[in-house]
This record gives C-alpha cells, sequence and structure tokens, in this order.
C-alpha cells in the first residue's frame, strides 16, 4: 500500500484509539455527585463562621479536563465587604470547626505564602480513592482563569478536551508533573496545549478569546479584578453561532504536532509562551534566565527556564517550578513522543500504550 494511505490510516486510527483512552479516565457521575454533596456540606459549616462566606470550585472539578479521582480545588469567597478577614486565621478556624463536624483528616497551612486548609477523606465504596481537597481564602483570579479554560473547551470539546486530557495523564504517567519536584503542574501544560492551538496552528483551531471584542456596544473590553484586566469573550452562544475552525485537522495530527513543536521548534531559551498575546520574549518580559541578582540562589536563578504566562497575573511565570533538569527531562518526554508516533506507524493503540508507559 502506498506509504501515504498507511500514514492516513495512522492518523484515523490515532484519533480514534485517543477517544478511547481518554474515555474510561473521565469521573463518573456518582463521584461528581459525591463531590458536589462534600463541597455544599463543608460551605453550610463554613457559613457558620461567616455567613457571607460562599465555597466554590475551580480548577479540573470545573474546568472539564478533570480526571477520574482528581483532588479537589476549592475556594473560599466573602462576599461582605465589612467582614474584617485575615486568610491565615481563617484557615485555622475552619481547620477546628472542620475537625469537630466532620471525618476528614484535616491540615490547615495557614502561614504558607498562600494559605490553605488540605483535607483528606479515607477511601469507602462509594468513592474508593477517597478524597483530597484544597481549600484557599479569596483566590478570584483562579475562578476566572477556570472559566477561562472551561470556555476554551467549550468550543471544540472533541478536540480540545481530548488533547488537554491525554496529555495530563501522559505527563503524570511520565512523572513531569510534579511542580513540587522540578517539573509542570497540569495548569502549565493545559496552557501550553491552549497556546498552540490558538497561535500556533494555522489555521487557528481556537479563537483567541482574550483578543476578540465585544460585539454588544455595552460591553465593557477591560473587567479589572485585585488591579489584573480578566476580561475575555464568553459569550459562548455567539462563539457557536459565529466562530468555526478552518482548521480540520484531527486529534491525532494534532497530537504529534503539539510533541513536534515543542520538540524541535520552540525557542525555550528565549521564548515566553502567552496564550494572551501569542509568543514574546523573555527579554521582553523581563524574565531573563541567568541574571544574577546578588544573593539569589540557584533555585531562585532557576526560575525561568520554562516561561508561560498566567492568563490574566501577566506578571507571573507558571512554570517557575520547572528547573534546569525539569525542562532537560520535559524536552526529551517530547521528543520521545515524537519518535513514538512518527516511526511506529503501524498500531495506534500500541503507540499510545508505550508512549504512557
Ligand atoms: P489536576 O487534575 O492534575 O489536579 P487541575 O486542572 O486541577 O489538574 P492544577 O494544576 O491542579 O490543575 O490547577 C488547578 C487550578 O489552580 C488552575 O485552574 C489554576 O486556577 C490554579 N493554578 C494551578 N497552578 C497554578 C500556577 N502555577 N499558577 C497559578 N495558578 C495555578
Ligand atoms: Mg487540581
Amino acid at each position: 500500500m502506498h506509504p501515504g494511505v498507511l500514514h492516513r490510516r495512522f492518523l484515523n486510527d490515532l484519533s480514534t484509539s485517543l477517544f478511547s483512552f481518554v474515555l474510561p479516565l473521565l469521573p463518573t457521575s456518582e463521584e461528581l455527585n459525591v463531590k458536589e454533596e462534600v463541597r455544599g456540606l463543608i460551605e453550610k459549616l463554613i457559613k457558620t463562621l461567616e455567613p457571607s462566606a460562599r465555597l466554590l470550585s475551580f480548577g479540573s472539578s470545573c474546568n472539564s479536563f478533570g480526571l477520574r479521582n482528581s483532588d479537589m480545588d476549592l475556594v473560599v469567597l466573602i462576599d461582605d465587604p465589612n467582614a474584617t478577614i485575615e486568610p491565615g486565621n481563617f484557615v485555622e478556624s475552619m481547620a477546628t470547626l472542620l475537625e469537630r463536624e466532620t471525618n476528614f483528616n484535616v491540615k490547615p497551612l495557614p502561614r504558607a505564602r498562600i494559605p490553605i486548609l488540605k483535607l483528606e477523606l479515607a477511601p469507602s465504596p462509594a468513592l474508593p480513592f477517597g478524597i483530597a481537597c484544597d481549600i484557599g481564602i479569596e483566590n478570584r483570579l483562579a475562578i476566572e482563569n477556570t472559566r477561562l479554560l472551561l470556555t476554551y473547551a467549550t468550543i471544540d470539546p472533541a478536540r480540545v478536551r481530548t488533547l488537554v486530557l491525554f496529555l495530563k495523564v501522559w505527563s503524570k504517567r511520565r512523572r513531569i508533573n510534579s511542580p513540587y519536584r522540578g517539573t509542570l503542574s497540569s495548569y502549565g501544560f493545559t496552557l501550553m496545549v491552549l497556546y498552540f492551538l490558538v497561535h500556533v496552528k494555522q489555521p487557528p483551531v481556537l479563537p483567541n478569546l482574550q483578543r476578540i471584542m465585544p460585539m454588544r456596544p455595552m460591553e465593557e473590553e477591560e473587567v479589572m479584578l485585585e488591579g489584573k484586566n480578566v476580561y475575555f469573550f464568553d459569550d459562548v452562544e455567539t462563539l457557536r453561532r459565529e466562530w468555526s475552525s478552518v482548521n480540520f485537522e484531527s486529534v491525532g495530527e494534532l497530537l504529534i504536532d503539539f510533541f513536534r513543536f515543542f520538540s524541535h521548534d520552540f525557542q525555550f531559551n528565549n521564548s515566553v509562551l502567552s496564550l494572551r498575546a501569542g509568543q514574546l520574549t523573555k527579554e521582553s518580559k523581563g524574565w531573563v534566565n541567568d541574571i544574577d541578582v546578588g544573593g539569589l540562589n540557584e533555585m531562585a536563578r532557576d526560575r525561568n527556564r520554562l516561561c508561560i504566562e498566567d492568563p490574566f497575573e501577566i506578571t507571573y511565570n507558571v512554570a517557575r517550578t520547572v528547573t534546569k533538569d525539569g525542562l532537560y527531562t520535559i524536552r526529551g518526554e517530547f521528543m520521545r513522543a515524537t519518535r513514538i508516533l512518527t516511526q511506529r506507524p503501524d498500531r495506534a493503540v500500541l503507540a499510545l500504550a508505550e508512549l504512557c508507559r
């Protein structure tokens, strides 16, 4: 058979295999219900401390990139402007209360840079993996970036969700999804995929939601929150009606191209990935690697090896946890993935299994 035909067949096979790979890893509706119940229960208790407090989910439990048995990310928002609440103290009060009123194993971190409360529930028949949950205070930007990710996913769920979910599983299995050990968070990998679909692919698979201007004249194009512009075009109905990509590449083709781009083309040494603005230089952001600002230790100098601008908190490098070794490992994994997917074009299922070994 002609090599082109074989290659076509592999790509089709790869796309189908990606869908079947991801499907059984999605959370069950039972799991989602239990988690929502838990959120409601904790919210009720927290309201006894502060009546205007609300408890909201963010991160993967509501950006549509959640995997089965993933952690819950929760945040307490306090609506009463007259309530004077110091995050560290509030974390301590919540800890005492939840310790007394629930079965959770409670661990407060009130003096961390961002004070949080960690909760754990031991496994049970309904939740064979238990529950792990982090509760933060007043982190409103996290709610906004969760909504941004969700909106991107909603535009083209078949391709966007499949790619992101696969990359999350792959990066966890290959052990490059550990910010505490010098590699990248799921949030960072997700921003890489979205950057690729908005700014690298030509024609683009997704529009830049932070650049589409309001179609209704009354709508504001600057929405400020904590001094950050958190505007993005979030009118999903209008997007569905008026935006359609002319890029028809399959999910399999996009995955191979994603790995190829980050193996060979992206200039990690001097470029910044910005979902908001496209490719920027480290220099223009002042995120230069090896400047020795007197007294900074090796870890601090390592902070800008991989640069991914947060969509709203644009002075913040989401990938600041990635060390020199971490980046070397991540790039090695991109190359390995490219090799496997381009040199083993017989059975896609086997290639995926090998990829995630
Ligand atoms: P997982 O299923 O692996 O937990 P996740 O989608 O919940 O994945 P996380 O990396 O846990 O992703 O991030 C959850 C949320 O926390 C993100 O949506 C984001 O709001 C916030 N977040 C995580 N990491 C960062 C970071 N480095 N900088 C800023 N915000 C972050
Ligand atoms: Mg999470």
